[in-house]
């Protein structure tokens, strides 16, 4: 089927939830997708951020091939290979010590929930108070199941469902005098992104995020950072929080973590992790051999000399470009974001920019009405940065000459 019949098709067989960009992508190699028509685009969405090491990579294709011919899928009930050493490896790298591996960056925020619950009732049980306050922040995202749909910021995704998880409380964005009044001894976990995504990249302030650490700190609250998007690399960091030395007592990660596969881990202190028992909480596929073994590789790879430098210096490339592009563009009002997780916010809804940049041979994203995101694979080159700064340029500087006639685009 080509374009047309499968988007008349869609349109009947799915449940509406997504507005999709007119591509129907049909293969991947590197940096590029092609679509069915042969044309080709340079993806600056990366799979919103899955797609960290870029489309068929030939170390994980061989992983894939050998495990999908051995062992797909064992249950939890029984051991395999895997899991032991991505937890292993995972809790070194993030400093902490133990993972629970699920499918979804929401299902993971729902573990941490939990476990948050969990851990306030085995240490403070005397309290004459239940402590299951989870303090969240605003202009959040933290995924659409209920739990972590209540820790969510936008009262469009929130409002149809209710009534929600009670006791999530939004404290206003890089308020410290708000967090503070905002903490108190019914707070079971503080939950942020230290970069949030969806939210349009808006960074945490370090005064912001080392306040929150020490108000859990202080009072044996869990610090939970959410690293689904931010994490593993992406800001040239393992964790966007090591920037500010932090020191979570729960990180989540998901979205690269399997390079494609669903794939999910929290990550949490021993101490904290030792309020789960068995029991308490499962998953059927979460940690599936595949998934573990493709998750390792990617790791590994990523674990290279040279690999996380070159995320940063590729990225503060880039983000020099948008800088300049910035100063001639009128319509572009910030360029925001670190590593590459990146975005312009523009002046005007940026629609119309993802659709030009498109029929140009660039995939690009747009959140939040004005905001152009960038989540490249992270084995992008300078050479498909200066690529796509050209075609900007031309697309939005025809979006200021409009804007000047007083035409809306
Ligand atoms: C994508 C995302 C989620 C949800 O992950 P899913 O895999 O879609 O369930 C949660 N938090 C952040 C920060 C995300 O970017």
């Amino acid at each position: 089927m080509n374009f047309e019949e499968i988007a008349a098709l869609e349109k009947t067989a799915l449940v509406p939830t997504y507005d999709r960009l007119p591509i129907l992508a049909v293969k991947g190699e590197g940096c590029y997708l092609c679509d069915d028509r042969g044309k080709k685009y340079l993806d600056f969405l990366g799979g919103l951020a899955v797609n960290a090491l870029g489309y068929a990579h030939p170390e994980l294709l061989a992983v894939l091939r050998d495990e999908s011919e051995t062992l797909l899928h064992v249950s939890n009930l029984l051991y395999h290979r895997y899991q032991a050493p991505l937890a292993e490896k995972l809790a070194r790298l993030a400093g902490l010590d133990r993972v629970f591996f699920g499918n979804t960056g929401t299902e993971a925020i729902e573990g941490a929930i939990k476990l948050a619950r969990a851990y306030a009732r085995k240490h403070h049980p005397a309290e004459p108070f239940e402590r299951t306050e989870i303090l969240a922040v605003e202009n959040s995202f933290h995924g659409r199941t209920l739990g972590a749909l209540s820790a969510t910021w936008p009262e469009k995704y929130r409002k149809p469902f209710e009534p929600l998880v009670p006791g999530v409380r939004f404290v206003r964005l890089n308020d410290v005098a708000h967090l503070r009044e905002s903490f108190s001894a019914r707070v079971a976990a503080v939950l942020l992104e230290v970069i949030q995504g969806e939210g349009g990249v808006v960074e945490l302030r370090e005064d912001f995020l080392k306040t929150a650490e020490e108000l859990c700190r202080a009072n044996d609250a869990l610090f939970v950072a959410d690293e689904i998007q931010c994490g593993l690399a992406r800001t040239g960091q393992w964790f966007a929080y090591q920037k500010f030395g932090l020191k979570p007592d729960v990180v989540v990660v998901a979205k690269p973590l399997a390079a494609g596969l669903p794939l999910s881990a929290l990550i949490a202190r021993d101490h904290v992790a030792q309020a789960f028992s068995p029991g308490m909480h499962g998953t059927t596929f979460g940690g599936g051999p595949l998934q573990c073994r493709l998750a390792l590789k990617v790791i590994e790879i990523m674990e290279r000399p040279g690999f996380l430098e070159y995320v940063r210096e590729v990225g503060a490339y880039f983000r020099a470009e948008l800088e300049k592009l910035r100063q001639e563009q009128p319509v572009i009002r910030e360029v925001r974001g670190d590593g590459l997780m990146l975005a312009l916010e523009l002046t005007v809804p940026c629609k119309s920019v993802v659709r030009k940049a498109l029929e140009a041979g660039f995939l690009v994203n747009c959140i939040q009405e004005n905001v152009l995101r960038f989540l490249p694979p992270l084995i992008i080159e300078r050479r498909h940065v200066d690529e796509l700064i050209a075609a900007l340029r031309s697309i939005v500087a025809a979006l200021t000459e409009s804007e000047m006639e007083g035409v809306t685009a």
